[in-house]
């Protein structure tokens, strides 16, 4: 399947919700410096972009309703992590746009 170019700016966006995620969650958790990760939060995101990228349903349901579950059992773990840790901390600050779209 080709890719529609609306496809690929959902995916962009996506992704752009993702690595907001990941930062907070590495700079609150982590201590990592503003606009970097450390190596575990660098290869999530890099795991998690590929997921994206390679998601074969469009649209694409939010991950908690989608019947694929293409993430292995660690990452799985770990992403719910990030996003309930940077959900809670995107709500306080009026993120409530960021936080719909992509909640576990
Ligand atoms: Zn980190």
């Amino acid at each position: 399947m080709v890719p529609t170019m609306e496809t690929k700016q959902k995916q962009g966006k996506d992704i752009k919700v993702l690595a907001t995620f990941i930062a907070v969650y590495c700079r609150g958790k982590h201590q990592s410096a503003k606009g970097e990760l450390c190596p575990d939060c660098a290869e999530l995101l890099r795991y998690a972009t590929m997921k994206r990228e390679k998601c074969p349903l469009d649209p694409k349901p939010s991950c908690k309703h989608c019947r694929v579950h293409c993430y292995g059992k660690a990452q799985r773990a770990t992403i719910r992590e990030v996003m309930a840790y940077s959900g809670k901390h995107l709500l306080l600050r009026g993120r409530l746009d960021l936080v719909w779209h992509y909640f576990f």
